[in-house]
């Protein structure tokens, strides 16, 4: 690479053949135009199709694009870290490959850089192509998740975000296993600002984000931020105590002056407290599954390769 990036575009890549090149001339075409030194960072995330060799002819014949090849899958959160982790420049752009975000947008990001803050995020204002279960849960979580939190994150945002090389290195020193970037984003603090835009739908492929994945997402949102889901056993028992309590003196009445009645009633309270219980076990274990991956301190990633043009001309002879 020549010059030292001022731009480093950081976008995640998980079976994204479809639309990839695509992505690539789009980004291409805005960063030419804003005529300052960039690189584009994919940051390949063990894809099983055909991303990795399009990417690789990419960095072939541009010298701005560098690929760091992940050894496997990790995810989507920790594709991130990784390209801010290897990012060079003074400012760094994360974006979705599958152009939801459009890049056109970063130029408007550049320009609150310039007037001085050191986080720009991307607010949406509309979501084209979501299920209407997304967007219902979605909504819903980001604001439990305010409720639940004493950071602010901000509500209807994802990761497409221009952060500075400052707000990157308080972002590095924080190793945290299971990531919520966004958060850990809000976290740090800096000036902040926003960016409204449109997300659009998907421009080809599907979504790599399966109810599943959305789950222990929303769950590592909340378990790094809050501990109020350990204390709400707490105030529950409180409750159940108190009004059972109360139960007693209903019951010494009832057995008093009227024949007892009332054991479905019982049972079926036993039953739903039981529930209660596991809900109560599970959340607490949430919790101590995370402290173990953070006591076992395993790297967050390896990486196989990284791939620029550089590297490419000296090794001719691998290719074929
Ligand atoms: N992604 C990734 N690793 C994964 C899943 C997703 O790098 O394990 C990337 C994906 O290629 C895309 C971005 O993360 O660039 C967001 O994923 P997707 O668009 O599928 O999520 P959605 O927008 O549907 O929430
Ligand atoms: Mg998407």
């Amino acid at each position: 690479m020549k010059n030292t990036p001022i731009y480093s575009i950081v976008v995640p890549c998980y079976n994204e053949e479809e639309v990839i090149t695509v992505s690539y001339e789009r980004l291409k075409s805005v960063m030419d135009s804003n005529n300052e030194a960039y690189e584009l960072l994919f940051v390949n995330d063990g894809s099983r199709d055909s991303t990795i060799n399009i990417l690789t002819q990419i960095a072939r014949k541009d010298n701005n694009v560098r690929v760091i090849n992940f050894s496997r899958n990790f995810g989507h959160q920790i594709a991130i870290t990784a390209g801010m982790d290897t990012a060079k420049g003074s400012a760094i752009v994360v974006i979705d490959a599958d152009l939801q975000d459009p890049p056109e947008v970063i130029l408007e990001m550049i320009k609150k850089w310039k007037e001085g803050y050191d986080v720009v995020y991307g607010k949406r204002l509309k979501r084209e192509g979501e299920t209407k279960f997304k967007l219902a849960t979605a909504k819903l979580y980001y604001r439990f998740l305010k409720s639940m939190t004493n950071v602010d994150i901000p509500v209807d945002t994802g990761d497409f975000r221009l952060i500075d090389r400052k707000v990157c290195d308080a972002l590095k020193t924080m190793k945290e296993k299971n990531r919520y970037v966004r958060g850990l984003v809000s976290f740090v603090g800096y000036k902040q600002t926003a960016v409204e835009y449109d997300r659009h739908e998907r421009f080809a492929g599907i979504t790599k984000y399966p109810l599943k994945k959305m789950i222990k997402f929303a769950f590592d949102g909340l378990t790094s931020f809050s501990n109020k889901p350990l204390k709400l056993s707490t105030l529950i028992g409180f409750i159940v105590s108190i009004l059972s309590g109360f139960n007693y003196f209903v019951l010494i009445f009832r057995a008093l002056f009227f024949r007892s009645l009332g054991n479905a009633f019982m049972l079926n309270s036993i039953v739903f407290l039981q529930g209660l219980m596991f809900i109560m076990i599970g959340l607490a274990g949430e919790y101590i599954g995370r402290l173990y991956d953070e006591a076992k301190d395993r790297p967050l990633y390896f990486i196989a390769g990284i791939i620029d043009k550089e590297s490419l001309e000296g090794h001719t002879s691998e290719e074929n």
